[in-house]
């Protein structure tokens, strides 16, 4: 771990070379290099790490270097990099043949073990989170008649035309206005109001409740950093928006199977109308759903008429992998990842502390961000008051210190199962070099 560099500036020297060579080449044939933005590491500055294997807690890169995964793949790998299990039950599917354009038995039994974990009584599996809300946002419309939708500043909702306004993720990474390519009239449709603000969606329903067809919220926000609703803001969503015929729209893309058996629901039940899930459920494939009363997704074709389809959805490799799983996720193993990202945040929030650095731990069960403030952070006005530059020379001491965060401000930390000693050692070893860093870089009171 040789890597060093100067603080104060936004230059980190390469010395990751095969990774530095493997980016040039990728820059000349897709946009900034990368297949989605965050991954660019544009925010922290540097060359992004090019990975080529990843085993348990441990993700290897190009260069021969191995770091504790703390993205986890931005969520889905709940046990870690290259399960057994998870892998065996690929190979089998994988053996079988790919795809059929059929339907499967694998669909049959993960969606089974989808409604027996969450509060859906019927599911449609489709191929990413993005595809989830936005069929989920569809049937709302078809459902209701009405046309308009409520979403929160900071949440991030897949990059659905109409969901990209004041998003979180990327779009929060890079400070992007809202995207140019979505016009006036997918976004004209979109309310968008300050997370944890109940006044504002009881405001913005006074107004014009009758044209809203749904409200769509993070389960917990963990887009802008992880922002936990307040008490009674998601049961407050479903009151309101049931009292104007609109329906809630709960989406659990990162916390389904993930904080809890079931997801955000399993710890906080809200009275939602519609629920949507992907990453976790795909065990690291493409896999993702959205779900609710039977009632209402007897709406959807070929049953009703709002239409939704997919190629590839409900892929046999991907509902192998989701569906193994999730039979992994049992009871133990969210007290498991509940304990261990108890001891991680404990670790960094005491090294950063030592260092006097302004921080702000923030969790939604077993996800969490550290803000580098000192104010409290309730929605994306206050996340975006963090101090991004010591941020990112904490980032870097920890790449260098063999420790891969999100490289961005604005995303959640996530830990496996598969997080052990060996790492847990490697990540306190890391933390208070890091904690310097951000220090030297502004991040200190002292
Ligand atoms: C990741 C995410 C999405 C989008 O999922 P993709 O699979 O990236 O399209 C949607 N909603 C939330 C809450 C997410 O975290």
């Amino acid at each position: 771990m040789t890597e060093t560099y100067a603080a104060g500036t936004d230059r980190y020297p390469a010395d990751a070379p095969a990774s530095e060579a493997l980016f040039a080449r990728a820059r000349a044939l897709t946009p900034g290099g990368v297949n989605s933005p965050v991954r660019a590491f544009q925010s922290v500055g540097g060359t992004p790490r090019f990975m080529v294997r990843g085993a348990g807690p441990w993700l290897h890169d190009a260069d021969g270097r191995r770091y504790v995964d703390l993205v986890c793949s931005w969520g889905p790998l709940l046990l870690g990099h290259a399960h057994p299990e998870v892998v065996a039950a690929v190979q089998a599917a994988a053996a079988h043949g790919t795809s059929f354009g059929t339907p499967t038995a694998g669909e049959v039994d993960l969606a089974e073990e989808i409604v027996a974990r969450t509060p859906v009584e019927q599911v449609r599996l489709v191929n990413s989170g993005t595809e989830a809300t936005m069929s989920a946002i569809r049937l709302a419309r078809g459902v209701t008649g009405r046309s308009k939708i409520v979403k929160f500043a900071g949440c991030y909702h897949g990059h659905v035309d109409a969901l990209l306004a004041a998003a979180g993720s990327g779009v929060a990474t890079l400070g992007l206005p809202d995207s140019p390519g979505v016009t006036g009239a997918a976004a004209g449709d979109t309310i968008v109001l300050p997370y944890n603000d109940v006044a504002a969606v009881e405001a913005a329903f006074a107004a014009e409740g009758d044209a809203i067809a749904a409200v769509i919220t993070e389960a917990a926000a963990g887009n802008m950093g992880v922002v936990a609703p307040r008490d009674g803001f998601n049961e407050a969503l479903a009151r309101i928006a049931h009292a104007h015929g609109a329906l809630l729209i709960l989406d659990e893309v990162m916390t389904g199977f993930r904080v809890s058996r079931s997801g955000w629901a399993g710890l906080s039940p809200v009275d939602a109308d519609l629920y949507t899930y992907g990453k976790v459920m795909g065990g690291g494939l493409p896999a993702a759903a959205f779900g609710g009363r039977a009632e209402i997704m007897a709406r959807l074709a070929p049953a009703g008429p709002v239409y939704q389809a997919g190629t590839l959805s409900g892929n046999p490799l991907a509902c192998a992998a989701g569906l193994a799983t999730l039979r992994l996720a049992d009871d133990a193993l969210y007290r498991r990842l509940d304990a261990t990202a108890g001891t991680v945040q404990e670790l960094a929030t005491k090294a950063l502390a030592a260092e006097g650095v302004p921080h702000r731990l923030s969790t939604a069960g077993n996800m969490f961000s550290i803000f580098f403030t000192d104010a409290d952070v309730v929605d994306y006005d206050t996340a975006r008051g963090q101090d991004v530059a010591a941020y990112r020379a904490f980032f870097h001491a920890m790449l260098a210190g063999g420790v891969y965060l999100p490289p961005s401000a604005f995303e959640a930390w996530f830990v496996s199962a598969a997080l052990d000693d060996a790492a847990l050692e490697v990540l306190a070893a890391a933390l208070p070099v890091a904690a310097r860093a951000a220090a030297a870089n502004g991040g200190s009171t002292r």
